[in-house]
């Protein structure tokens, strides 16, 4: 990233930025009075719009007095002093400035405008009359405000630029506290670390330390044995205390936790903590770590005065290192979940686990709009990398036309996106008709001529491409933009991560529920869910009815046509049973040409009139078939509890009536 905060830590920076312009033209304009920004060196670094006396003095090109020149005499003067002065010019319009100090760098903000006094007001026209300026326009604010007014605007503006060039500093602190976090603190790292957990638990402190200086602090991790969370590693001044600390699961902090979801300050951490005497200790933050909606463990830093911002940073922090563990249990549960059907579950249950959004679509979009609500701008594009065809494919778009469209793949080295993906680093473009960086052919089409192009790094790779186009003002992105959309993708790299982990999590889940060649649920998948009734039966006494279906002489049919005929027949045979059943109904396929289907909450009664309807519409669509040998199925059925106490027996009983069908002929339904 190079995003240098640091840089941004002048005076002169903070001076210069956007919001500052803004809030003295606003300024300007209420109170009538110009404004101009002076740095160290004396170069006018800012200034409003001209006041009307000022203008009006200036276009008579006068020997005797040039603006601002003359004016800032007073504040040369100033400038030594060291503090705030109210003065006149050579034509009696007040001025007031005042020095500001930041960073071991100085500036001066001078306002301009108007008469303090009646005297002033009247030796302005004295002035004017002396050098021949007579046709003084009719706008011209002819009146004076009292001197008490120009004090206490003075003493507003120096107060107000003092509160913002504070509030600007915190925001340039956190923003250069964050860079250094990600910086520190990267996925790659805590991936290859997460191997040896002593080093993974060195690995978040030392971050914390160098962030926010030397800390005590301590990590301490559930022990499920214990019901408690023991401390797993300790720094600072108070390491040998707190390297003992455990925090019993029940206490009342953990609650807290539980409910804000936030971290909690113990003044009293005596009272909570089991340890050693802790008089040395006099106040304790925890902030917790959440894995599943549970806590899994907690940071916890000790007699340490936080500022709101260095909250707002530890809080991202632990939220961070929560998004890496838990992509870290993702990619071992995916490496593991190819045959396990538990494992799979457990990826389900992620998906409850934390508040953040997971789902890939929304949170590409939300991420899309966020950067163009930051930017201020209409148009823009996110596009990833599928791994398998490397093509590019638009996973969030904002467009005024349907160029491009979601879903839409594109060649990875196609186009500005291409290009971006190609040279690996942003592309900021101010004119797209000068830029000789565009090829013409690729240049797609926006409504002004500047865009912004980032790509997305994942795990360290180059996985795809932010496009941000078109600022609603119409004029051109500038490097503070870049910074912003880098800063928004770095800092959600690791969420886009995981959720295309829970992507692939999700896709995984589904594969090992349903059968390959016919898209209906597998075996594993009805086991499942004859479990599930027989709770349910448990509980509210509904019996429930199971089918078992087997065609007649399939490998007959094979033997003739061949096995992809037989596929299609198998694949024909599923997509009717599946329509032809109630939405409750639940079919599955068994394996080779036998399929099975549960009726929930069905008697037997019920149930064979279901089945031979079902069988009714199945022999329709196999009499379609224009065959030899008439093709026919056999069907059996058993009801839970009338003909089984358990899972096995309820299938061997259905298997019994099947067979039975079958011994009589075949097509045709007996249930027990
Ligand atoms: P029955 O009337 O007693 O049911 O005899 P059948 O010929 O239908 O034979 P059975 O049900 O005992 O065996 C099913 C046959 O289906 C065995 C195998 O050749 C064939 N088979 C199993 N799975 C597939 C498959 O996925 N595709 C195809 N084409 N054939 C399959
Ligand atoms: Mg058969």
């Amino acid at each position: 990233m190079n995003y240098n905060a640091k840089d941004n830590m002048s005076l002169d920076h903070l001076l210069t930025t956007k919001d500052w312009a803004d809030y003295f033209n606003s300024l300007s304009r209420t109170i009538n009075f110009e404004f101009e920004i002076y740095n160290d060196n004396n170069e006018r670094i800012f200034i409003t719009d001209e006041h009307l006396l000022c203008k009006f003095i200036k276009s008579a090109n006068l020997e005797s007095i040039t603006c601002p020149d003359s004016c800032n005499k007073g504040m040369i003067n100033l400038l030594k002093k060291n503090e705030p002065q109210i003065y006149k010019c050579r034509a009696s319009v007040v001025n007031f400035a005042f020095p500001v100090e930041r960073f071991g760098e100085k500036a001066v903000i001078v306002g301009r405008g108007g008469f303090a006094e009646y005297d002033d007001l009247l030796d302005f026209i004295k002035f004017a009359r002396a050098n021949s300026l007579t046709k003084i326009p009719a706008s011209m604010p002819l009146s004076f405000t009292g001197m008490d007014y120009i004090s206490s605007v003075s003493q507003y503006v120096c107060l107000t630029v003092s509160h913002l060039l504070n509030s600007m500093e915190e925001k340039f602190k956190l923003e250069e506290k964050l860079v250094r976090m990600t910086a520190l603190f990267d996925s790659q790292t805590f991936g290859t670390l997460s191997k040896n957990p002593e080093l993974m638990y060195r690995y978040i402190m030392d971050t914390i330390e160098f962030v926010f200086g030397s800390t005590s602090a301590s990590l301490m991790l559930l022990d499920e044995s214990n019901f408690s969370y023991k401390t797993v590693y300790s720094t600072g001044e108070h390491r040998d205390l707190t390297m003992d600390f455990s925090l019993d699961t029940e206490s009342p902090i953990i609650y807290e936790m539980l409910n804000s979801k936030a971290a909690v300050l113990s003044e009293e951490p005596e009272k909570i903590i089991s340890s050693h005497p802790l008089q040395n200790i006099k106040s304790a933050y925890f902030f917790p770590i959440f894995m599943g909606g549970a806590i899994e463990g907690m940071i916890g830093i000790f007699d340490k005065q936080f500022s709101g911002e260095d909250m707002r940073i530890m809080n991202a922090f632990k939220d961070y290192i929560q998004l890496n563990l838990e992509n870290q249990h993702l990619r071992t549960s995916i490496n593991n979940a190819k045959e396990v059907d538990n494992q799979t579950n457990s990826l389900v249950d992620f998906s409850y686990s934390l508040n953040n959004i997971r789902d890939k679509d929304r949170l590409l979009n939300t991420l899309l709009e966020k950067a163009l609500q930051m930017l201020e701008a209409e148009q823009g594009s996110l596009m990833l990398m599928d791994p398998d065809t490397s093509e590019l494919i638009v996973e969030a778009r904002r467009c005024y036309d349907d160029t491009v469209h979601e879903k839409m793949r594109l060649k990875a080295d196609e186009g500005i996106a291409g290009q971006v993906l190609g040279n690996g680093g942003p592309l900021l473009v101010s004119d797209i008709e000068e830029d000789p960086r565009i090829k013409q052919v690729s240049r797609p089409r926006y409504k002004t001529k500047s865009f912004i192009s980032v790509p997305i790094k994942l795990e360290n790779k180059l996985s795809g491409v932010i496009n941000i186009s078109d600022k609603i003002k119409g004029h051109a992105f500038n490097d503070d933009d870049l910074n912003v959309v880098q800063s928004i993708i770095s800092s959600a790299a690791v969420a886009i991560e995981r959720s295309l982990l829970y992507k692939r999590a999700e896709v995984l889940q589904k594969l090992s529920i349903t059968d390959h060649l016919t898209g209906i649920y597998n075996r594993r998948y009805l086991n499942r869910r004859l479990s599930e009734e027989i709770t349910r039966y448990n509980r509210y006494k509904h019996p429930f009815s199971f089918m078992m279906l087997d065609m007649d002489k399939f490998k007959e049919y094979n033997d003739t046509y061949g096995h992809i005929p037989g596929d299609n027949l198998i694949r024909e045979l599923a997509g009717v049973l599946d329509k032809s059943l109630r939405t409750i109904d639940i079919a599955a396929r068994f394996g080779g040409d036998e399929f099975v289907a549960i009726f929930p909450q069905t008697s037997k009664i019920d149930a064979i009139q279901i089945t031979n309807r079902v069988k009714e519409k199945i022999d329709d669509a196999l009499g379609q078939h224009n065959v030899d040998t008439p093709l026919s199925i056999s069907m059996g059925l058993a009801t839970f509890p009338d003909d089984a106490n358990s899972i096995m027996e309820l299938i061997e009983k259905t298997d019994q009536a099947l067979y039975l069908a079958k011994k009589a002929g075949g097509n045709r339904v007996v249930y027990l």
